[in-house]
Formats: structure tokens, C-alpha cells, sequence
């Protein structure tokens, strides 16, 4: 089999599943690209230029990864599946752009909630200088790596990613809409996300159930100024535990006395019959501070 026809094509993977004997584990999330154009609207949308420094979440058996070297990417992927570096090393091309495999890739047998991203990359990428983060994401644990990855001290300029696309949906959801919700206003006060391309069932081997979506997500010039980002989220997080209850109603946990309740949205001028989903971002912000002070 030559490398010329690419890991993200059903001929490739099936070649390589009978050789390696390999079963998808859907404990890990395991599900393969095996088309090309999905994969390279991946690598478009995450604008892969040649000298890019690229952190992959999850290569498998590199479908992505491949057409992230040949972008001209540097990639170094953080892999749980013992199984996969043998494959990675015999089935990623040996030579790209005439440098060896690696000193493109680096492969990292490490649990990505677990990264220590200045330890694990030095060495291999300048971290001076900024990195892309790209991935067709393990989706069990699509909101964890996230979040990981925006508290982590990584200086990356996007992430893209692909996920499930009811969860694409709700990080890109606006008020109004029954996708809005704790997730897309935690993320949205850091990130502007934008929903790049959706990608079918048949994309994959073995289909998931699920639809897919990638997402980019590239931090705020100016993230919102949310004080202390913990006690915010948990403040949403509640405005929303029964989002088919009014404001009024959910505050009851934050603020147990009615009066505390009832002072707090006038002062900010809030309608308490007004659902969670219909307030702005900056009304979370709002009610965050309110509760701070009252609390104080
Ligand atoms: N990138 C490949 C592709 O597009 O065909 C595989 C994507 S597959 C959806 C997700 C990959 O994430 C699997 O290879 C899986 O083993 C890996 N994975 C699962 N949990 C992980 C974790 N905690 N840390 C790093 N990788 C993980």
C-alpha cells in the first residue's frame, strides 16, 4: 500500500484496521475519518500554514494528523491508545517536506486532561511563539478538554475542533435559543466560536449515531471581565438549573431570602418572570456581581 493514498479514505483505514487488527474502542471515542475532503475542511478551517505549531488531540490512526503535515504543520498528539504508536510510526509518511517524521511529530502517550503542555512540548516546539490546537475530539469528554485548554497555560491562537454537533450548537447559541445555556456563556465570554463546516455520519468508520460538527474557537481580544471567573459559572449554572423556570425562581439557591431576591433584580432592572435563556451575556455578568456584593 503507498502512502500516496491518504489515511482519510475508507481503502487506507480498512488496509490498516486488517493489518494492525484494529477495533475501534468506543470506551476512547473512537471514531475515524475516512473522508478526505472532512479532514481537509478541518485543516482549512484551522488555516494550517507551513511552520504552523499544531497540539492534536487524539491522532488514531492519523487520518488528521497526516493532512496536517502535509499542510506544512509541526504536531505534536496526545494519544491514550497503546495500540496506535506502532501504527502512527509504520503509517504516517517517513519523510515530509524532506525532514524525517520526527521532527514533524511527536507523538504523546498521555491522558490530554492530564497535559503539562510547557513540560510535554518543550523541547519540540517553541513556546515563545504561539501553537493551533486541532482535533477530531474523543466526544465523552468534548467539554472537559475544553475547558481544560482555556484554563490551561497554553498561548494557542485557535482551537479547532470537531465535536458533536448538538454541542457545536450550544457553544455558538445566542439567547433565545434552546441551546443557550451555562455552556455557551462560559465559553463566550472568553472565545468567539464560530461553527466551521458540519460533517455526516458517513465520514466516519465506524458511523457514530451522532451528527458532526467543527468548531472554531479563537480567543476575545478583550475577554468579558466576569470577576472571579469560578464563582460566575457557578452563578450561571444555577440562573439555569430549571431552565423552564422563571430568573426569580432559580435564584432561590444563590439568594434564599425573597427580599435579597426581589432588590437585586430591580436594581438591575430585570424582569423576574423573564426565563435564564432569554437574558444576555451581560446580564449573567450583572447578576454575578450582585450576588458577589450581597453575599459579601
Ligand atoms: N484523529 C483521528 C481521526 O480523526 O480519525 C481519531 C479521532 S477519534 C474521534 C478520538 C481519538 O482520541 C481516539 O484516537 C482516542 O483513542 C483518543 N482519545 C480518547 N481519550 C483520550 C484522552 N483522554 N486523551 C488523548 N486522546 C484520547
Amino acid at each position: 500500500m503507498t502512502n500516496r493514498i491518504p489515511i482519510a479514505s475508507p481503502v487506507r483505514t480498512a488496509a490498516i484496521v486488517n493489518r494492525y487488527f484494529v477495533h475501534a474502542k468506543k470506551n476512547l471515542g473512537q471514531n475515524f475519518l475516512v473522508d478526505l475532503d472532512a479532514v481537509q475542511g478541518i485543516v482549512r478551517a484551522a488555516g494550517i500554514e507551513p511552520g504552523d505549531q499544531v497540539v492534536e488531540v487524539g491522532p488514531g490512526i492519523g487520518s488528521l494528523t497526516e493532512q496536517l503535515l502535509l499542510a506544512g504543520g509541526k504536531v505534536a498528539a496526545y494519544e491514550v491508545d497503546q495500540s496506535l504508536p506502532e501504527i502512527l510510526a509504520n503509517e504516517l509518511p517517513e519523510k515530509v517536506d524532506g525532514q524525517d517524521l520526527d521532527q514533524r511529530f511527536k507523538l504523546i502517550m498521555k491522558d490530554v486532561l492530564k497535559a503539562d503542555f510547557a513540560t510535554d512540548l518543550a523541547g519540540f516546539f517553541d513556546l515563545s511563539k504561539p501553537v493551533k490546537v486541532v482535533a477530531n475530539l474523543p466526544y465523552y469528554i468534548t467539554t472537559p478538554i475544553i475547558f481544560n485548554l482555556l484554563e490551561s497555560s497554553l498561548d494557542f491562537t485557535s482551537l479547532t475542533l470537531m465535536m458533536q454537533k448538538e454541542v457545536a450548537e450550544r457553544l455558538a447559541a445566542q439567547p433565545g435559543s434552546k441551546a443557550y445555556g451555562p455552556l455557551s456563556i462560559a465559553v463566550q465570554t472568553q472565545m468567539s466560536v464560530d461553527l466551521a463546516l458540519e460533517v455526516g455520519h458517513a465520514s466516519f468508520m465506524p458511523q457514530p449515531k451522532v451528527d458532526s460538527a467543527v468548531v472554531v474557537l479563537t480567543p476575545l481580544e478583550k475577554p468579558a471581565d466576569v470577576g472571579d471567573r469560578k464563582q460566575f459559572n457557578r452563578v450561571v449554572k444555577l440562573c439555569f438549573a430549571q431552565r423552564r423556570k422563571t430568573l426569580a425562581n432559580n435564584l432561590k439557591t444563590l439568594l434564599p431570602n425573597k427580599e435579597d431576591r426581589e432588590k437585586l433584580l430591580a436594581d438591575l432592572d430585570l424582569d423576574p418572570r423573564q426565563r435564564p435563556e432569554q437574558l444576555a451575556i451581560s446580564d449573567f455578568i450583572r447578576i454575578s456581581r450582585a450576588v458577589a456584593e450581597m453575599n459579601k
